[in-house]
């Protein structure tokens, strides 16, 4: 018993060493409970990651982190907190998705499979040709991907920054959304300008909740997203696009 809590103790330590920023350090390693921990140490071990650094965002039910892979380049490392998280909320997402057919009964399961959903809607999103981050790796309640951004910066969201050119990055995200829903099969579900980074065109982020076409209310939130997205740019001193006749075209596969 003791040897493997000496087991235990040492892959903590080693995967404490690789949290760097030191004026961090405490506040990163405060949010990780043990198994987040392992889960990293994991992850260092097979050569996913090289060193978690810095917090980029601290949300409801995660935290966003920059991380280095080891070939030098940065990540971004979603981790899923236990503790806060609305089970009530996700297991509404979860539900009817062939894919989770099993709703995981325990708070661990459900966050696992929430993080899974997350690394394989983006992975869908991106064979559809929509522009999201790469998927890199998942595990438990820790998703890596590529790092919108550079030199450890992430780009601005929408909401964070206004489009430079508000007109095209309009039209690049209502056919985002139709490709997500004609070749993916996916409603992004939670679309505004908080989930949609500034990257050389737009890039839709945090996709855990999107749900498929069989989704009892995949309807309901499609037509939510194309309203936020069409609310957002009625701020533009650009044409406005008439709601009703969007979602039409966008579902009839129409719209150009
Ligand atoms: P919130 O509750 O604030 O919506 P969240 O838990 O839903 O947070 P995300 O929306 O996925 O998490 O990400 C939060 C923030 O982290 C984003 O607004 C963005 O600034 C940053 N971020 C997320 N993914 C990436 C990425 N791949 N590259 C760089 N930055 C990212
Ligand atoms: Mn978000």
């Amino acid at each position: 018993m003791s040897k493997k809590v000496d087991r235990i103790d040492q892959r903590l330590d080693k995967a404490r060493m690789r949290i760097k920023r030191s004026e961090d350090r405490q506040v990163i390693e405060s949010v990780f409970d043990t198994r987040t921990l392992l889960t990293l140490y994991h992850m260092f071990n097979r050569g996913i990651l090289d060193e978690i650094n810095g917090v980029i965002s601290t949300g409801k039910e995660g935290n966003v982190y920059l991380g280095v892979q080891p070939d030098g380049s940065d990540a971004a490392i979603k981790i899923y907190r236990i503790t806060t998280f609305n089970f009530k909320r996700i297991t509404m997402y979860l539900e009817g998705d062939p894919r989770f057919a099993r709703i995981p009964r325990s708070r661990s399961g459900l966050i696992t499979a929430w993080a899974s959903k997350e690394y394989k809607n983006l992975i869908r999103a991106e064979a559809a040709g929509v522009r999201v981050p790469h998927p890199i790796h998942v595990q438990r309640n820790i998703l890596v991907m590529e790092f919108i951004g550079e030199n450890g910066l992430p780009a601005p969201t929408m909401h964070q920054q206004e489009p430079e050119k508000p007109e095209p990055t309009r039209k690049a995200i209502l056919q985002a959304v139709s490709r997500l829903y004609h070749e993916a099969n996916l409603v992004h579900s939670d679309l505004s300008e908080y989930n949609i980074m500034l990257w050389n065109g737009p890039v839709l982020i945090d996709i855990s909740q999107a749900v498929v076409l069989d989704h009892p209310y995949s309807e309901m939130f499609f037509e939510r997203d194309i309203r936020n997205i069409i609310a957002y740019f009625d701020g533009f001193d650009i044409p406005k696009l008439d709601l009703a006749d969007t979602i039409k075209a966008i579902r009839a596969g129409e719209f150009k």
